[in-house]
Order: C-alpha cells, then sequence, then structure tokens
C-alpha cells in the first residue's frame, strides 16, 4: 500500500481486487495509467517509461501510462503477449461530475473474448474453450468463437478433447481453479503452448448453476431442444462456464449466441495433432504459417468468412457420403458456370466481414461505420440472390432458400444513415437529413448561428472601424472578439474584456454570448439527437442478429463452394467418387503443395490402388493391396508420394475437387500420418520414445476404414531394433487392423514382406541413370526397389571398376540368405563364398561395411567410403 492512500487509489485497488488475474488500465484524464506490477509489466511490454507517483514518500507507487487514443494499440500488443486486459473508464463527465469523477470496468479484453477488428486475424477463427470433467473421467469440452457466436460441446474421451483442441487452436482455455483429472490428463496431451490458459472459480463449473446459466440466456426451459440428453454431462457444464466468462468479459449480453450445438465426432474424419502436423494441413511445420499448408494451396476463398470456414472445414472433413457428395454437386455445377461463379465472387469479394459486423452488433460495439458496412452488404445481396436462383444441386438450392436478405434492417440503415459515417459516434456527423425534423432544426440553427457569427464579425469590424477584428473560440471563453494592441482605443464601449495577451486583447459582447448559447447549445443537441436515432437503430437492426448470421453463414458457405470450383478449374482437379467402400484409387494424383512450389508442369503424377483388407471391393478386383510398402533413395519422392494420398483422401472428403485425374475414395474414420523421429525435420526435441508413442496410437486405435501413412518409422533407432518394429508394425496393420497403409521405408529388408503378406506390395521410385548422372524420375512403379542402388551410384561417380565389382560381390554375399524368410532378415548370414583376407575371424573392416547404410548415403559419401575401403585394404 502506498504512503497517502488518495480515493483515486483506493478505487484502482478496488477495481484491480475485483478483476484477478487481469492487467488494469486505468483512466485519468487523458491518460490510460497502469500502476504497480501493472505498471512495470506495461514498462516491459509496451516500452512506456516507469514513473512513480508520491515520489518523495516513502512509498512511491509505480506507474506508466499512454495517452487514450493509443488505447487499440496498446491493447492489440497485450493482448499478443498474452495478457488479459481490464478498461476502466471515467464514466461521468468530469465537467459535471460532483467530487472524484466515477470509474467502471467498461470491457476485459482476453485473448479468447475479442470481438473487435483490429484485434483479430481475419482469416482464422478465434476460439474461447473450456475444460471440465466428471469423476468416471469424461471430458466435457465447449468452445465458443465469440466473434462469430459459433457455440459448440461435446462430452469425449481426453485423448480426443486433446485432439479436438489441437484441432480448434483456441486462444484462451478456461478451467475451473480446482481442475478434475481428466481435464488435467487433456491438458498434458494436448501439446501446444500457444493457448492462454485462464483459471476460474469452481462454483463456475458447478453443474447446476451452468445450466440455469445457458437457460437463462437461451431462455429455455431445458437445454434438450438444442439435442443435449438430459442428465449429467461435464460438456454442458463447460459450455455454462464459457458462457459466463464470455458474458462478464463483453460487459454486455452476448445475443448473437443463439444456439448451443452438440458436436458429434463421428460426422468428422478425426485427425490427431501429430498428423495434422506432418501433413501441414492449415500450417507448415517450418514456421506455423498458413501459406505452404495444404490451406494455403486451395485457398481461393475471398472473404474472412469464407476463409475461416474453409479452415473449420478442412481441420474437420465429413464421413457422411451424402453430405460430402452434396458439396461435390455444388461445387461441380459451380465449375460448370465460370462466368456465373466469377460474377457471384465478385459480388462476394465486395461484402465485408458480415459474421463479425453481426457479433459486434449483438454486443452493442457496432460503430457507425460498421452498421453501414453492413448496410452494403445487404445490398449486395438482391444481386447474390439472383446468382443463386435456378440451381440444380441441392445444397446451392438449400442455400437460395436460406438466404435471408433483411430488407428491412436494410431499408432502416439505408435511410438512416450517411454514405460514409464516421467510427466514433463523439462528434455526429452520422446521421442523414431527413431522419429526424428535430435533428434538421438543430443543425441548421447551428449552422445559421455560425453563419450569423460571421456576419456579426463583418458588421462590427465596420462600426469600430478596426479592419482585423475577428471572432475568435476558445473552450474556456466560448467565442470572443480580438483587437490587435494597434487598434485597442477604437474598441467601443460596450465591449467587455476578458483577457488580455502580448498583442491583443479579447472582448464578449451580450449579443455574441447569446448567438454562443444558440449555437453551442444547438450543436450539443444535435450530436446528443444523433447518438440517440444511432443507438435505436442499432438496437432495431440488433433484433435481425438471428436472420443476419443465417445470411452470413450462406454467404460463407457460398464463398468456399465458389473457391473449389475456381481451384478446381484452375488446378486441374477432378471430381473425386466417394464411396463407402474402403479403397483409395487414385489416376494421376499429384501433392497439390508440392505441385505448386515446382515449376509449373515438371511434377509427376503417380497412380495407386489400396483397398482395405477382404472387402468386397477387394474380393471383386482379384486382390487390391491394403499395404504399400515405398522403397527408394533419398530425395526419390517416397514422402511425397504417401502424403499425396492422405492429403487427396482429406480434401475429397472436404467436398472439394482432388489433384488427379481420376480418384475414387473411400471415406475415412481416421487419417493417422506419422513422420519417423528422425526425418521430423520441424521438431528439434523428437525422440524415439515420441516416434513409439504415436506408432501405439496408431496400432491402438486404427480401424479398418481408417488411412496410415507412416514415413521411415523405426529410423530413429538402431538398424536392427528399428527394423524388428517397423517390420511388425507391418504385420500388426496387415493382418489385425487390415486398413489402407502406405509405408515408405528405407528398410529394404521389408520388401519381402508381400511373399509372407498378401495385403502388402512393392512399390518403389524410379531412378534414371543417364550420361553418368542420376536423375530421379519420381515414378512410382511396381516393386521393391534396387538393393544395390548405392554402388551403383559409386560406380556413376567413378569409383575404380574393381572397387566397385568388389563392392557388389560383398553386398551380394552380404544378402544372401535363404530367400528373404521373415527370421532370416535381421541377421545376415556368414558370407557363403570364400571372402580371402576376411575369411578368418570377423574383419573389422568387414563389421564396418555390415554397419554401412547405403540409402544413407550421399553419392559422394559411398564414393568416399569406397575409396577409404580400398586404401585400407592396400595397407593390409
Ligand atoms: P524422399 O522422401 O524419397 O526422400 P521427397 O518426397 O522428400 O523424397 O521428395 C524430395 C523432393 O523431390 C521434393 O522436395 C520434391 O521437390 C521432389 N519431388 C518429389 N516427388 C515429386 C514428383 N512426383 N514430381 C516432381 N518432383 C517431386
Ligand atoms: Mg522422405
Amino acid at each position: 500500500m502506498p504512503a497517502k492512500s488518495t480515493p483515486m487509489l483506493e478505487r484502482y485497488l478496488e477495481v484491480k481486487a475485483e478483476h484477478p488475474g487481469t492487467l488494469l488500465l486505468f483512466r485519468m484524464g487523458d491518460f490510460y495509467e497502469l500502476f504497480f506490477e501493472d505498471a512495470e509489466i506495461g514498462a516491459r511490454d509496451l516500452g512506456l517509461t516507469l514513473t512513480s507517483r508520491d515520489k518523495n514518500s516513502d512509498n512511491p507507487v509505480a506507474m506508466a501510462g499512454f495517452p487514450h487514443h493509443g488505447l487499440r494499440t496498446q491493447l492489440a500488443k497485450l493482448i499478443a503477449k498474452g495478457h488479459r486486459v481490464a478498461v476502466c473508464e471515467q464514466v461521468e463527465d468530469p465537467k459535471t461530475a460532483k467530487g472524484m469523477v466515477r470509474r467502471e470496468v467498461t470491457q476485459v479484453v482476453t485473448p479468447g473474448t475479442l470481438v473487435d477488428d483490429e484485434l483479430l486475424d481475419p482469416r482464422s477463427a478465434n476460439f474461447l474453450a473450456a475444460l471440465h470433467a466428471d469423476k468416471a473421467g469424461t471430458v466435457g469440452l465447449a468452445w465458443l468463437d465469440v466473434s462469430t457466436g459459433e457455440f459448440r460441446a461435446a462430452d469425449m474421451t481426453a485423448r480426443q478433447a486433446a485432439d479436438e483442441l489441437a484441432r480448434l487452436d483456441p486462444a484462451e482455455v478456461l478451467v475451473s481453479e480446482t481442475p478434475p483429472k481428466a481435464a488435467d490428463e487433456t491438458r498434458a496431451l494436448w501439446e501446444a503452448e500457444s493457448a492462454l490458459w485462464t483459471s476460474r472459480p469452481a462454483y463456475a463449473f458447478a453443474a447446476e448453476e451452468a445450466k440455469r446459466k445457458l437457460c437463462a440466456h437461451f431462455g429455455t426451459q431445458s437445454l434438450e431442444g438444442f439435442d443435449f440428453a438430459h442428465g449429467e454431462s461435464p460438456g454442458v457444464t463447460a459450455a455454462g462456464a464459457l458462457l459466463d466468462y464470455a458474458t462478464e468479459t463483453q460487459r454486455s449480453a452476448v445475443g448473437h449466441v443463439t444456439r448451443l450445438t452438440p458436436h458429434r465426432r463421428g460426422e468428422r474424419l478425426v485427425i490427431d495433432e501429430a498428423t495434422r502436423r506432418s501433413l501441414e494441413l492449415t500450417r507448415t511445420i517450418r514456421d506455423g504459417s498458413r501459406e505452404g499448408s495444404l490451406l494455403g494451396v486451395i485457398d481461393e476463398t475471398v472473404t474472412p468468412m469464407g476463409a475461416r470456414l474453409l479452415a473449420d472445414w478442412l481441420s474437420g472433413p465429413l464421413t457422411d457420403v451424402a453430405a460430402i457428395e452434396a458439396r461435390l454437386d455444388a461445387v461441380e455445377e459451380l465449375k460448370n458456370d465460370a462466368p456465373g461463379t466469377r460474377a457471384l465472387r465478385d459480388l462476394l469479394n465486395s461484402a465485408y466481414d458480415l459474421e463479425r459486423l453481426v457479433a459486434r452488433l449483438a454486443t452493442g460495439r457496432a460503430t457507425p461505420r460498421d452498421l453501414s458496412c453492413l448496410g452494403r452488404t445487404l445490398d449486395l445481396l438482391p444481386a447474390i440472390e439472383a446468382k443463386l436462383g435456378d440451381r440444380q444441386s441441392d445444397l446451392l438450392h438449400d442455400l437460395f432458400g436460406t438466404l435471408d436478405l433483411c430488407p428491412e434492417s436494410r431499408a432502416r440503415i439505408a435511410e438512416t444513415l450517411v454514405e460514409d459515417p464516421p467510427v466514433q459516434t463523439g462528434q455526429g456527423g452520422m446521421i442523414a437529413v431527413g431522419v429526424s425534423a428535430d435533428l434538421d432544426e438543430y443543425r441548421s440553427l447551428a449552422r445559421g448561428g455560425k453563419e450569423w457569427i460571421a456576419k456579426y464579425q463583418a458588421e462590427e469590424s465596420e462600426r469600430s472601424g478596426i479592419p482585423n477584428l475577428k471572432v475568435g473560440f476558445n473552450k474556456v471563453f466560448g467565442y470572443y472578439l480580438e483587437v490587435t494592441a494597434s487598434h485597442r482605443d477604437k474598441v467601443p464601449a460596450d465591449y467587455i474584456r476578458k483577457q488580455t495577451l502580448k498583442n491583443q486583447e479579447r472582448y464578449i459582447t451580450p449579443p455574441l454570448k447569446e448567438y454562443e448559447q444558440r449555437v453551442l447549445g444547438a450543436e450539443e443537441k444535435a450530436v446528443a439527437l444523433e447518438i440517440e436515432i444511432f443507438d435505436a437503430l442499432r438496437d432495431e437492426i440488433a433484433r435481425d442478429v438471428p436472420r443476419l448470421k443465417a445470411t452470413a453463414a450462406v454467404l460463407a458457405t457460398l464463398d468456399v463452394l465458389a473457391g473449389f470450383a475456381t481451384r478446381a478449374a484452375s488446378g486441374g482437379y477432378c471430381r473425386p467418387t466417394v464411396t463407402a467402400d474402403p479403397v483409395l484409387h487414385i489416376g494421376e494424383g499429384r501433392h497439390p503443395v508440392i505441385e505448386k512450389l515446382n515449376p509449373s508442369g515438371t511434377f509427376v503424377p503417380n497412380g495407386l490402388v489400396l483397398a482395405a483388407r477382404d472387402t468386397e471391393a477387394v474380393l471383386n478386383s482379384g486382390g487390391m493391396p491394403a499395404v504399400c510398402l515405398l522403397t527408394g533413395p533419398n530425395m526419390a519422392g517416397k514422402s511425397t508420394y504417401i502424403r499425396q494420398a492422405a492429403l487427396i483422401a482429406i480434401l475429397a472428403q472436404t467436398g472439394s475437387f482432388v489433384p488427379a485425374a481420376s480418384a475414387t475414395v473411400g471415406v475415412c474414420d481416421r487419417v493417422f500420418a506419422r513422420v519417423g523421429a528422425s526425418d521430423d525435420v520441424g521438431r528439434g526435441q523428437s525422440t524415439f520414445m515420441v516416434e513409439m508413442t504415436e506408432t501405439a496410437r496408431i496400432l491402438n486405435s486404427a480401424t479398418r476404414r481408417s488411412l496410415v501413412i507412416l514415413d521411415e518409422i523405426g529410423r530413429g533407432t538402431s538398424t536392427y531394433d528399428g527394423l524388428s518394429l517397423a517390420w511388425a508394425v507391418t504385420e500388426h496393420l496387415h493382418d489385425a487392423v487390415g486398413c489402407r497403409t502406405l509405408f515408405a521405408t528405407h528398410y529394404h529388408e521389408l520388401t519381402t514382406l508381400p511373399r509372407t503378406l498378401p495385403g502388402v506390395a512393392n512399390a518403389n521410385v524410379s531412378v534414371h541413370e543417364a550420361d553418368g548422372e542420376v536423375v530421379f524420375l519420381h515414378r512410382i512403379v511396381p516393386g521393391p526397389a534396387d538393393r544395390s542402388y548405392g554402388v551403383h551410384v559409386a560406380r556413376l561417380a567413378g569409383v575404380p571398376k574393381p572397387v566397385v565389382e568388389r563392392a557388389d560381390a560383398i553386398l551380394e554375399t552380404l544378402e544372401s540368405g535363404d530367400g528373404g524368410k521373415t527370421a532370416n532378415v535381421p541377421k545376415p548370414k556368414k558370407p557363403a563364398v570364400q571372402l580371402g583376407l576376411f575369411a578368418a575371424e570377423p574383419h573389422p573392416l568387414l563389421e564396418e561395411l555390415k554397419q554401412i547404410d547405403v540409402d544413407d548415403m550421399t553419392p559422394r559419401e559411398a564414393l568416399a567410403k569406397l575409396a577409404d575401403v580400398r586404401d585400407r585394404l592396400r595397407e593390409v
């Protein structure tokens, strides 16, 4: 406590105590001030100068501040640093306040509860999540995008909740200050560090109270109407705690949150966090950016609403064939109507972010400019509707039916607001002429008053004979007459002197003061009335929030579908056939991202045929493999090929066309992708333990309908160890799961698996030799890769012929087992041919050669190694 407590500081401490865990911005005159530890944080995170109050006392109070107009900028910085910020305003006019100005917190800004455009990324959703659990360990997860009103909840396991959190990537997560065990478990499973964790009092997570709050908000008796079964649901409890927090931080009802939607996991393709990362679905591994991810490549949307919806669709593709087909039908129709789609996109391009406008409208934060933007967006709707008429596909037809033109709101905005209203209400200038007779009168009075003053100035100048007599204005005296020192003697007797300055004197007169009253009074009244009219308009339009929200959803969906159509046309994508059979047939498939990065036309397309084991599709076709075992040298294109299969499946289930000449995609329930630890460049910390934990997850949770992508699994440990694991994993996936699997591996030994496992097929990436150079053809062909590739490269590199021949012979010997039966693979047999020098006990050189991983060597390394071997042999 400061040595000398003032009423102002007392109020500060009071407000601070009411908002634990937040940084308090305390308005004092034209500044926002931070005190005590907050001041130090402000100095550190905002670069403010740290000063102190009561400097001379024993106990000075640390203080830092910034001018009031910097609020948005500073808030943005604080939020980016992960702070919660309470803004305490002067809620009384200091001019009229008796005693100390009353101060109240008008908003609490937190990373998860933003609605302001300046603080949000227009192209990403901003989720606030709440995590809870019951005693039995069922985890409840609820999430809300306050900036759009999307609100969902579900009950699940801790593992599933961690996956959902990875998908949602929330900015802030609420938990009880005494979190249930399963909530802590979820938190531990979800690795993301970026979200802010906010503890809430335990009573906020009391089931009954949470339910009551939800019912009160939605004005319902129960939540059954929202399809939430009665009885205990930690998800519903989490939703209640979440809504409570949202209302508290917004300081207003969140009227745009019109329903709580149960989230059904089965309706969406499950993609866990590791898969999301390694497939780079929405951000790249390297720098986490959208650019260079699948999302970045296929995003052709023209509105922020569309961009956000696309991210949502892509993070959770569909699993229902009919729902997927509905999207594909719409995309196809739009694609076939290129001019119509272009026109539609032009219209959408002019639309503002209706979803977020509506959120600000519902939380009472819409500015005059927001309403004007809303109006302009509504103005586009009739033309958009016209483009939607006469459509064949059900989805477009439904969108046409759902599109609500909100004509009343549109008309009200158009007739009430001026063309280009200001952002702030404080200065007036937003209400059009003709809206209110009173307003028009005040305005003409104010204007007339100004004209009168001009006339008065001219008259007085003439009467007094002072040529440069001027009417001036300042806040202290109001209007006054200004006379320079040289004309002082001409001042008429009826002027009342108010102030003497160095070179001039200032006077007032009764008529001037009388007019001042009228002008200032009229201006003030006009502004007050404008604000009144604006508030009424805002409230009136706010009643349309549910309709406006529905329309925003239509625009967003249209934007995504039209974007898919555009991408399909420009990228040469084809419409996939989507089926319930667990097959994956791709004709001339391409990797959508690599294809774009490579010079145009240089990407080599490749096909794929896979089917889960023992499915009808397999039986009918005479045995399609379930497991594709891909071998080939480094940089051949293995990783690209297996990833493109997963990306094509995901795109198809999202409802997009796919980068291929043809594709039949059997709906997957889950897609798994794992990259072996040593190949996972983006993850510095990655250990073999992590790799095995993730592999274990696949083996435990993949079903026959899943798609599994394994990239160099097992490489993170010693050769035999890793090989044995890779071997066993493949066997298990084949025998016990039978799902569609693509496995890129440098373990050549695995290529013998097809001999014992009927559902496994070998493929390799062909490499061509031309003019002594190795050319990667990136073409996938059946069969195992050529084992002697490293020796081959050595030959190309110019290693002397005898050495190469010798190496070939050694290799052959090392490899000769009894036909590659499973048990013999790990341990090479003792060389069968006479190795001369090596024949006695194991020679160190022989041991060394055994350990060479040919696939892992560059041609230069192979050459160096061979030269080394030769030199050492010569020494013997
Ligand atoms: P691997 O996993 O076999 O080491 P990658 O899949 O990482 O190889 O591919 C290496 C590089 O080869 C890629 O970065 C890409 O530029 C190129 N590449 C891969 N596949 C193709 C293809 N089908 N067509 C053209 N270039 C390709
Ligand atoms: Mg690779």
